[in-house]
């Protein structure tokens, strides 16, 4: 049986993460327990409380205790959840062996695995990249015969069911998705809330022994650990990579209070799954409603102001977008992404880019942006130098040209220089410190290889 859960949790305390641990470990003696999901759905959804990570793990349970699994996640769900809190909606979603069975590759009938995988393909994925209503959770789940458990509105069925969707994909297909990993520590209970205890110095050094296998751990332009929340959640840190090897490696390493439990989450983070990518190449008003609040796009254009630093210390430029006609939009980098802005500051008018951001209010609002040609033909005009003394002349007078007084020298025109351009061209990102958890680092760019020219951020 596959169980996605979310939320639960609140800005005042508890972390759907934790939740799943503690049930991974308490369901274990009903059967073997999978690795469990971290899901981040939509980063931009209003409803979020912080990172919009919703959770699913898969249990191998006899078909008589079924219903007993069942009774101890929902007790635990309504023991720990945050329900007092206004816009906690807690959702969990059973799926069962019967149709895990069914879309098993080969399973009894191809047709309607197929179609099962698609609709379930497509919910998580709109739940990533789009925005979804309670509804079309509800009728997926029952046209496909889940189960299901709400406390107050059905919110929670979204991301619960998004999540229990990705594993159903994931264990047929391991990689159908790009996935990466997470180990989250938990403080002890009587900790939650108080400030946290991680010896600086062994996060470096797991950082300086494990990178780029983990990664996001530090910001070393920043000089900031990036590991902890700051919120009163449960989560002492979290250590990310591509290897699990590398994470236990930087775990060993580092030194903190004492921790009540441990989980490795195979996650959705670091991989980029909330951007689509837009072609904006019908008409101008097609382009613009292509566009939509709330969703994350990767669009192409050219730079059609220079970049201005803006109240707040934000730095803005308009884009025309690439297409047939191409509409305008504007991009920000936020004071938070610190000196990702003097890359943006270097922008001039003309420059062919392809920013990558969520879209609200006709603004991008900048994660990584790739320079693919400057524009090298900017000019500036200066007073023409004298021969004589090297000075710069002065005006002779409106349409006299320039002189020197001093070495009575005369020249008609401005002297015209190329600027010279202080950015070079490639991809720059955001610092890990203002990353968000879906966003893909370009470390892992990198070590995918095929891509050279590429600014990490460190
Ligand atoms: P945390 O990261 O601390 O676990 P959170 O940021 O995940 O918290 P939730 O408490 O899970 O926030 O709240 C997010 C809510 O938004 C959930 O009810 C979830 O079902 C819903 N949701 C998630 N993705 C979408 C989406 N794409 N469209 C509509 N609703 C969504």
């Amino acid at each position: 049986m596959i169980i996605g859960i979310d939320d639960t949790d609140s800005i005042e305390g508890m972390c759907t993460t934790y939740l799943c641990a503690v049930l991974v470990a308490e369901l274990k003696i009903y059967g073997e327990v999978s690795t469990p999901r971290l899901v981040r759905l939509n980063p931009c959804v209003p409803f979020k409380t912080r990172g919009n990570g919703a959770v699913s793990f898969e249990i191998n349970v006899a078909l008589e205790r079924v219903e007993e699994v069942k009774e101890v996640v929902k007790a635990r769900v309504s023991e720990l959840s945050e329900v007092q809190a206004e816009g906690t909606n807690p959702g969990v979603v059973f799926i069962h062996d019967n149709f895990l069975r069914t879309v098993r590759i080969g399973g009894e009938s191809e047709t309607a695995e197929n179609e099962c995988i698609e609709i379930l393909e497509n919910f998580y994925e709109t739940a990533v990249r789009g925005i979804l209503r309670v509804e079309q959770a509800c009728e997926i789940i029952s046209k496909l015969q889940f189960d299901y458990f709400v406390l107050k509105k059905k919110r929670g069925l979204i991301g619960a069911l998004a999540a229990a969707s990705f594993l159903v994909i994931q264990r047929g297909k391991p990689d159908y998705y790009d996935s990466t990993f997470e180990l989250v520590a938990y403080r002890l209970r009587e900790r939650w809330g108080t400030s946290r205890f991680i010896e600086e110095s062994s996060v470096w050094k797991a950082d300086e022994d494990t990178y780029p296998l983990t990664w996001d751990t530090v910001d070393i332009e920043n000089n900031r650990l990036v590991l902890a929340p700051h919120s009163p959640c449960p989560v002492l840190f979290g250590i990310r990579g591509d290897s699990v090897d590398a994470i236990y490696k930087a775990y060993r390493v580092i030194r903190a209070e004492p921790v009540e439990r441990e989980m490795l989450f195979i996650t959705n983070q670091g991989t980029d799954s909330h951007l689509i990518t837009a072609t904006c190449e019908e008409t101008e008003a097609e382009a613009e409603a292509e566009l939509q609040d709330y969703l994350s796009y990767v669009l192409t254009g050219v730079v059609a102001s220079d970049p201005r630093t803006i109240d707040g210390g934000h730095v803005v430029f308009a884009l025309t977008l690439a297409g047939k006609t191409g509409g305008h939009i504007e991009c920000i980098a936020y004071e938070p992404t610190k000196g990702f802005r003097n890359i943006i500051r270097k922008l001039c008018s003309g420059d062919k880019v392809t920013v990558y951001g969520s879209f609200k209010n006709r603004t991008i609002n900048l994660e990584k942006i790739e320079l693919r040609e400057l524009n090298v033909d900017i000019k500036i005009e200066k007073n023409p130098v004298c021969e004589g003394c090297g000075k710069r002349m002065k005006s002779a007078g409106r349409s006299q040209g320039y002189r020197c007084k001093r070495c009575k020298t005369h020249c008609s025109e401005k002297e015209v220089q190329i600027v010279a351009r202080e950015v070079e061209t490639g991809l720059y990102e955001v610092p890990a410190v203002a990353r968000r958890h879906i966003a893909k680092p370009l470390i892992r760019v990198w070590m995918e290889g095929g891509i050279t020219n590429i600014h990490l951020s460190r």
